[in-house]
């Protein structure tokens, strides 16, 4: 993004010339962009949590409960402060992650496992998606940080999980791709329209139509994905149709590129 500016040069009581200049306002622009994103993201996603542990709490100060309500109550209460707890700690995380002060603690470990593992994680509290893992190799070793590379497919078997209906099928296909392993997640949901695709690792970009609205989330979990990939030298590709489905596809440097 340029502005321009111009001006007439008199020297001498006379007219000189005109002077052009001319400023790029790239990082103004996105910092503006940021600002309203975050802005709209506080007002829907802190407020909503809030508005609704506050009217729960008031009833439980108000009125006689009966223990069952009670449990109620504060069982929502519970929930969405968890709600909020995660949001900030996403935040805070991408936040260090840009800022290149996050730690990784590099180990060697196999991928296959650990996507087996998160498949059984997920596939005990998903009871509404079939999750299915296949790989052409029985071991894909990597070198990286356990924890931030389950964060990275956690976060997007939860988006499969998320944009897609129940009874879906969500498939996660692991292969050797030269040196890189190679992940692709995919399911048969919403889909993503061809105009969001250029923005979607973009913090805070959700794509805004009825279904997203609806199904509610900060737009963070795909920035945080991309910086945990490059952290290993590694990217994330998407491809989808809108209405039928996407695929995310996360290819990482193996440990033995011969083996
Ligand atoms: P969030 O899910 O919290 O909104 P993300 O950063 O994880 O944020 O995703 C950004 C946006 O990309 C989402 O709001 C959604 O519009 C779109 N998206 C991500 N994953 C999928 C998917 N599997 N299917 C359809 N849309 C998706």
């Amino acid at each position: 993004f340029i502005k321009t500016y111009s001006e007439k040069i008199h020297y001498g009581g006379q007219f000189r010339g005109i002077m052009l200049v001319m400023r790029d306002v790239t990082n103004e622009v996105e910092i503006d962009r940021l600002k309203n994103e975050l802005v709209s993201t506080i007002s829907h996603e802190l407020r909503t949590p809030l508005s609704s542990i506050y009217g729960f709490t008031e009833l439980m100060i108000e009125r006689e409960l009966s223990p069952k309500r009670q449990k109620t109550y504060l069982e929502a209460v519970h929930s969405e402060t968890k709600r909020l707890s995660l949001l900030i700690n996403d935040f805070l995380d991408l936040q260090r992650m840009e800022a290149d002060r996050q730690e990784y603690e590099f180990e060697s470990f196999d991928l296959i496992e650990l996507i087996e593992d998160l498949k059984q994680f997920h596939g005990l509290s998903s009871t509404t998606h079939v999750i299915t893992v296949s790989h052409d190799v029985t071991h894909l070793l990597i070198e990286g940080d356990a924890k931030k590379i389950r964060q990275l497919f956690g976060n997007l078997i939860n988006n499969a999980i998320k944009y897609s209906p129940a009874g879906g099928a969500i498939d996660i296909e692991l292969a050797v791709r030269d040196t890189q392993a190679s992940v692709a997640i995919r399911d048969h949901g919403i889909g993503i329209p061809t105009a969001a695709m250029g923005e979607l690792f973009q913090k805070f970009y959700r794509v805004d139509n009825s279904d997203t609205r609806k199904i509610g989330g900060t737009g963070l979990g795909l920035s945080i994905c991309r910086e945990i990939a490059r952290a290993h030298d590694g990217e994330i590709h998407v491809e989808s149709i809108e209405g039928e489905g996407s695929t995310f596809t996360v290819d990482l440097p193996l440990r033995h590129p011969n083996a």
